[in-house]
C-alpha cells in the first residue's frame, strides 16, 4: 500500500498556525513512509473560496517547505458528488428532508426541555407522497442526509488509540442544503476515495464527523482510510490561541522573519512528551517524525518559543545553508563571515544591521576621556590588508602600550569602530570594515550616506 495523506484547507481565509501543524503532519507522515502528499482545495463554498487565498495557501506550504507530490479543487469534482449522491439516494442511503431551519430548531428544543438527546427524528422519512407534494407546492426544496446505521462505529486511530462512535446517537447528517450546495462530509469521502487516501490525518475536532464518515465509505465501496486525530492547539495559558503569534496568518509570521524550519521544528513536537529542537532541514525532522509520540492533551503554543528557537536554528545554521541568502544580501559569503556573526543573529534579517556596521555609515563614539587612547589605538592599527588575527595583534600591542586591559580596552575600540556597543567579535568585523573606514572611523569622521 502506497502512503497518501492530504491536506484539505478550505481557501476562505488565510492559513493559521494550527492549519500548518495539520499539513506538517500529513507531510511528515507520508515522506516518512516514502509515500505521497496531496493538497485538496475544499472549495465548494464557492461564495466564500477565492483563488487569492489559494495562492496564499499554496505559498504558505511552499515557504513551510510542505511539496505536495498532487493538488485538485473540490470545485472540479461536483460531476463526482453528484454520482455518489445519487447512488445513495437511489439505495435509500439519502433521503429528502422538508423541514426548514426553524422547525428543526423548534424539535431541538421540543426533545430538550423532555429531557431527550436532540438527535433528528427522521420525520421525513415517513412523509406521504401528497405532504411531499404539499411541501413543493409551497416552494419548499429539500435538504438532503445521510442516513446512519444506528450501529457503533469503532477504528483504531492512530493518536486517539480504539474509538467508538454510537451512531443511533447522532442525527443523520445533511449532506447537501436545500440551496443544492454540499457540505463537507461526502465530498471529503469522495474525494479522499477517489485518491486514494490511505491515511486521514486531521484535527479532533473532527472525530465525531469520522464515524460517519467510515459509514459513508463503506456505503460507497471505498477502503476506509486509517484515522489519526490529533489534539488541538491552545495558547501557552490553556485559552485560545487567539493572541499573538498563534493568531497571526502564516503570511504574517513570514514577515515577521521566523524561518521555516524554528516554526516547523515546533509545531512538530507540541504536543509530544518529546523535547523541542532546533531542527535544520526537512529530512532530519522526517527522520525523527512518530505520530505515535503524539499525546491526546492540547497543545501548547507558546510565541516566545518560535523566538528563541528562530535564534537558535540561526546559531547552528551550517554556512552552505545561509551562503546563497548572504549572496542575495549582497553580505560576504565567507564562512568566516558566517561564523563570526551568526550567534548575534535572532533573525536573518539582522545580518542587514551587521552589514551597516560594516559599510556603514557609521556615526563613530567615541567619549572624551578615551580620545588619547583612541588616538594611540589609530597608531598602533596594523597597516594595510587586515585579517582575522589583526585584532587580537592590534588590541594585545595597545594592551602592553597603555596597560589598559578588559572592557576598558575593547570597548572604545568596538563604539568607535561600529558606533555601537554591542555586535558581532571585532576579530570578525575588523577585516570586513578594512584599512580605510577603520582610520577614518578612529578619526572620528562621521560617514556619509554616499560612503556607505
Ligand atoms: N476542509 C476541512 C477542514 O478544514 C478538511 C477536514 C479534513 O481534513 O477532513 O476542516
Amino acid at each position: 500500500m502506497t502512503v497518501r495523506t492530504r491536506f484539505a484547507p478550505s481557501p476562505t481565509g488565510l492559513l493559521h498556525v494550527g492549519n500548518a501543524r495539520a499539513a506538517l503532519f500529513c507531510y511528515l507522515f507520508a515522506k516518512g513512509q516514502s509515500g505521497q502528499f496531496i493538497l485538496r482545495m475544499d472549495d465548494t463554498d464557492e461564495a466564500r473560496s477565492t483563488a487569492e487565498f489559494a495562492d496564499a495557501i499554496k505559498q504558505d506550504l511552499a515557504w513551510l517547505g510542505l511539496d505536495y507530490d498532487e493538488t485538485f479543487k473540490q470545485s472540479e469534482h461536483f460531476d463526482k458528488y453528484q454520482a455518489a449522491f445519487e447512488d445513495l439516494k437511489a439505495r435509500g442511503l439519502v433521503y429528502a428532508c422538508y423541514e426548514t431551519p426553524d422547525e428543526l430548531e423548534r424539535k431541538r428544543k421540543r426533545q430538550l426541555s423532555r429531557g431527550l438527546p436532540p438527535v433528528y427524528d427522521r420525520a421525513a422519512l415517513q412523509l406521504s407522497a401528497d405532504q411531499i407534494a404539499a411541501y413543493e407546492a409551497e416552494g419548499r426544496t429539500p435538504h438532503y442526509r445521510f442516513k446512519l446505521s444506528g450501529q457503533p462505529i469503532i477504528w483504531d486511530d492512530m493518536v486517539r488509540g480504539e474509538q467508538k462512535i454510537e451512531t443511533a446517537s447522532l442525527s443523520d447528517p445533511v449532506i447537501r442544503r436545500a440551496d443544492g450546495s454540499w457540505l463537507y462530509t461526502l465530498p471529503s469521502v469522495v474525494d479522499d476515495i477517489d485518491a486514494k487516501i490511505s491515511h486521514v490525518i486531521r484535527g479532533e475536532d473532527h472525530v465525531t464527523n469520522s464515524g460517519a464518515q467510515i459509514e459513508i465509505i463503506e456505503a460507497l465501496g471505498g477502503t476506509v482510510p486509517v484515522f489519526a486525530h490529533f489534539s488541538l492547539m491552545l495558547a501557552a495559558d490553556g485559552g485560545a490561541l487567539s493572541k499573538r503569534l498563534g493568531s497571526l496568518s502564516l503570511g504574517d509570521i513570514r514577515q515577521s522573519g521566523v524561518e521555516p524550519m524554528a516554526l516547523n521544528s515546533l509545531i512538530a513536537r507540541l504536543g509530544t512528551a518529546d523535547p523541542v529542537e532546533p531542527v535544520q532541514t526537512m529530512a532530519q525532522l522526517i527522520d525523527g517524525f512518530d505520530m505515535s509520540r503524539l499525546g491526546r492533551a492540547p497543545a501548547r503554543f507558546d510565541a516566545e518559543d518560535v523566538t528563541r528557537l528562530n535564534a537558535r536554528i540561526l546559531h547552528e545554521m551550517p554556512h552552505e545553508t545561509a551562503a546563497p541568502r548572504l549572496a542575495d544580501m549582497g553580505a560576504p559569503e565567507a564562512a568566516e563571515f558566517w561564523d563570526g556573526i551568526k550567534g548575534n543573529l535572532t533573525r536573518f534579517s539582522d545580518v542587514q544591521d551587521i552589514l551597516r556596521l560594516i559599510n556603514g555609515p557609521v556615526t563613530p563614539v567615541i567619549e572624551e576621556a578615551d580620545k588619547d587612547y583612541i588616538a594611540a589605538a589609530l597608531e598602533a592599527l596594523p597597516q594595510g590588508d587586515l585579517d582575522e588575527a589583526s585584532w587580537s595583534q592590534w588590541t594585545q600591542s595597545l594592551k602592553e602600550s597603555t596597560g589598559r586591559k578588559g572592557r576598558a580596552l575593547f570597548m572604545p575600540l568596538r563604539q568607535a569602530l561600529t558606533g555601537q556597543a554591542h555586535g558581532p567579535e571585532m576579530q570578525h568585523l575588523l577585516p570586513l570594515i578594512g584599512y580605510d573606514k577603520a582610520v577614518a572611523r578612529l578619526q572620528g569622521r562621521e560617514e556619509s550616506q554616499a560612503e556607505g
